[in-house]
């Protein structure tokens, strides 16, 4: 481990100078840091641009010995007794409460969402920990007469084997943590590749799992910013038994045919689009509310964020209204300062897709209600935005906009919202506001989605099964569904 880089870093402060110094700048494998080449990636804080620590770089060759190093841990791990196994992850949960302000301001650092967002991370991200501790002791099968009376069948479960993880830069912990906590419960080892644009708090993860007790190779991370070269050999190798990725669409289609070729095991957690329908029966204040919550947390990057609201025409102007009366409200600015709201957005590029986003749906006929521009500062910003009118065929409708982008149109019939709803390849969640009971119970059927917010804005529980349908991907994270992503189903016949 090194210091941090002082002339990169000078306005960091004290506590974030010496919090970076502790984080681990190596590669995680067979339980040792190393040290990696010279070809370093650079880690920079969005809210001021600025490079914030410098980390070691994997090769394709360090990937694969990350995957010797897991595969030689594989049969020992799996033989730990359940119990163990269960109580290293609960150690995992208690170690992570307690650096819990560590982990908040390395997210808040390397990603850029306000301090209590990254304390609301750790909340969520730790649950997966205290979950798999619990279900790494549950796992049971079946033992029965078969029908014929002539055997006795024994279904049983064991764990899949090597797992190779990708992640993605926007829950840093969460999303380590939703694929790692299931797969050590399973009696899997792993091998993690951080997105290169947030490694920092995958790393320091890494060394609370080696001081929770994970044993060397049970856990490997190899941090690169060339992730196609990387992963290729690793999911190529035929000693790979599952790959599970969270990501963008694009890339999880590719991955998905590389995993084709040797019939790997995937879970794929990939882009949303989802819909926001507020009905004219709904309980504004909840569904104000409810849109603040499922829009701008995490500053609009999250695969639930809602993408259309699609809204009762009776209603759409007092929602509207209401809604932009609290964005205009948020507070823009480094997620470290206290009392900001919305923090700056990932890099340049995801500003420039806001301004591409809004220019389009404007030029077709859109309202700016509230926001609409990147303010003149350093850093990655876009003001919070609500724009109303927006017209059929705009981008914004069609792709993921993640960003602080709040986009509305109108709808008159329940048959039309679902229509429009549906009007989408993605399918992970939907928000549907109603008090109408009856008319909610159609909803949850009707809305293709992998989950749904129920007059909520927010659904995400380390105990309920997360994942979605059409392109937003395959398999479930979480919930009683979690530990089975990680287990392979064994069928024994004794002769009676
Ligand atoms: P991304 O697809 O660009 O990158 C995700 C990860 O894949 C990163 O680690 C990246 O380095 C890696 N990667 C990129 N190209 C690769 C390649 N060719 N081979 C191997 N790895 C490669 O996505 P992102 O921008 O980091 O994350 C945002 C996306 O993730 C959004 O689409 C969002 O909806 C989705 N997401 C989905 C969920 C979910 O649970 N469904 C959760 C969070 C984010």
């Amino acid at each position: 481990m090194s210091a941090v880089d002082t002339t990169a870093t000078a306005e960091l402060t004290a506590r974030e100078a010496e919090l970076l110094s502790r984080v681990p700048d190596g590669l995680f494998i067979g339980g040792a840091w190393e040290a990696g080449t010279r070809q370093q990636i650079q880690v920079q804080d969005p809210a001021t641009g600025r490079v914030i620590k410098r980390i070691a770089n994997a090769t394709p060759e360090d990937g694969i010995r990350a995957l010797d190093a897991a595969v030689a841990a594989q049969e020992a791990w799996a033989a730990t007794p359940p119990r163990t196994r269960a109580e290293i992850l609960r150690k995992a949960f208690d170690l992570l409460q307690e650096r819990r302000d560590d982990f908040a301001l390395l997210m808040t650092l390397e990603m850029g969402k306000p301090l209590a967002e990254a304390n609301g991370e750790v909340t969520y991200g730790g649950e997966f920990l205290r979950w798999f501790s619990e279900e790494a002791v549950r796992i049971s099968g079946r033992y029965g007469q078969n029908p014929e009376g002539t055997g006795t069948m024994v279904v049983s479960q064991r764990p899949v084997g090597p797992c190779f993880f990708i992640t993605p830069w926007n829950f840093p912990l969460a999303m380590a943590t939703r694929k790692i906590a299931p797969a050590l419960a399973a009696g899997c080892t792993v091998v993690v590749k951080p997105a290169e644009l947030t490694p920092l708090t995958t790393l320091f993860f890494a060394q609370l799992l080696a001081d929770a007790g994970v044993p060397a190779g049970v856990v490997n991370v190899v941090q690169t910013n060339t992730s196609g070269a990387v992963s290729a050999p690793i999911i190529a190798d035929p000693r790979l038994r599952k790959l599970s990725f969270t990501g963008s669409t694009p890339v999880g289609r590719a991955l998905l045919a590389q995993a084709a070729q040797n019939v790997l095991r995937t879970s794929m957690e990939l882009g949303g689009n989802a819909p926001f329908i507020v009905f004219e029966d709904a309980d504004l204040d909840k569904a104000v509310e409810g849109a603040m919550l499922a829009k701008y947390r995490n500053i609009g990057q999250a695969c639930t964020a809602a993408n259309r609201f699609i809204v009762h025409e009776s209603v759409a102007d007092e929602f509207s209204r209401r809604v932009a009366a609290k964005v205009a409200a948020l507070r823009v600015g480094p997620g470290t300062e206290e009392g900001v709201t919305i923090g700056p957005l990932i890099d340049d590029r995801a500003v420039a897709t806001m301004q591409a986003l809004v220019g389009d749906a404007v030029e077709r006929g859109a309202r700016v209600l509230t926001g609409g521009t990147a303010p003149e500062r350093d850093g990655f910003f876009y003001e919070p935005t609500v724009i109303v009118d927006v017209q059929p065929g705009s981008e914004i409708l069609r792709e993921e906009i993640f960003g602080p982008v709040l986009a509305i149109t109108t709808f008159s019939t329940e048959d039309e919202a679902v229509a429009r709803a549906n009007e989408t390849e993605y399918g992970l969640v939907g928000y549907v506001f109603t008090q109408d009971l009856a008319r909610g119970q159609r909803m949850i059927d009707r809305v293709d989605t992998g989950m749904m917010g129920l007059n909520t804005g927010l659904v995400s529980n380390a105990a309920a099964p997360f994942g979605g349908v059409k392109q937003s991907g395959l398999g479930r994270e979480g919930g009683l569904e979690g530990i089975h992503e990680y287990l392979s189903t064994k069928y024994t016949l004794i002769p009676a």
